[in-house]
């Protein structure tokens, strides 16, 4: 498509661990009929079934570091290549590094890059109180999308599990990891003239009603690198 005319359908959600980009991006993408491609959410449903790429991945994941690039590329590049990703793909957690960065534009030409901007003290909070349904993926959290019964995911009943990588130790890790490797992204893309930002405070719908508005008129050129929704 011809990158500044409607809405955008090559999306990178960029932004640090609780930003919310993993629910946004899943309700964005069913919305639009895109593919949604979490690399953590593929890096764990590995560990889970304990392949060679889960083996590899689970000693990082816990401790919060990255995974090596090579291992996310090839999941990446593969999952592109499937006939789900035509329509449009919104990549939550990929790229992470310049790298990985640079590894994708070699195979895939991004339209819109969202950065989601949030005060770091709230970034912890969200992290402490989210809670996973281990069938489903569903997200909740503690205090702002508690589950209808305690400790039971809402579609299919399963108890919630924490995530390992959002015990505090492992927090810290991943907070530390961002700033130095994933943050220079952002200036990356800015030069590039890809990037918008999102206020990512408030709750899960008002963030997604800036959004909305943010991808349906993604003209990469109409607008200042700058603007914030
Ligand atoms: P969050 O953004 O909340 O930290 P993710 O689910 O995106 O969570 O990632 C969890 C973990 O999976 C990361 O800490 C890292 O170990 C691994 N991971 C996910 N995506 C990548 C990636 N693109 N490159 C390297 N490691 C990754």
């Amino acid at each position: 498509m011809t990158p500044g005319h409607g809405p955008a359908r090559h999306i990178v959600f960029l932004g640090p661990p609780g930003a919310g980009k993993g629910t946004q991006a899943a309700e964005l993408a069913r919305e639009l009929g895109f593919l949604h491609l979490s690399t953590g959410d593929l890096l764990r449903a590995a560990v889970t079934e304990g392949n060679e790429l889960g083996r590899a991945a689970d000693g990082h994941m816990r401790a919060g570091r990255l995974v090596p690039d090579d291992l996310v590329l090839a999941i990446v590049r593969e999952r592109l290549a499937r006939p789900d990703a035509a329509r449009g793909f919104i990549l939550d957690g990929f790229p992470r590094n310049l790298a990985q960065a640079r590894a994708l534009e070699a195979f895939a030409t991004l339209e819109l890059v969202v950065s989601f901007e949030i005060d770091p003290r709230l970034v912890v909070q969200r992290l402490s109180g989210r809670r996973i349904c281990p069938t489903c993926g569903t997200v909740y959290h503690l205090d702002s999308r508690p589950p209808r019964v305690a400790g039971r995911c809402d579609r299919d009943g399963s108890e919630l599990v924490q995530r390992p990588d959002d015990r505090a130790e492992a927090v810290e890790v991943r907070l530390k990891v961002y700033a130095e490797q994933t943050a220079p992204l952002l200036e990356h893309y800015r030069r590039l003239g890809l990037l918008r930002g999102v206020d990512a405070a408030g709750t899960p719908s008002e963030v997604s009603a800036r959004l909305r508005r943010l991808v349906a008129g993604a003209a990469p050129e109409a607008r200042s690198p700058t603007e914030r929704l």
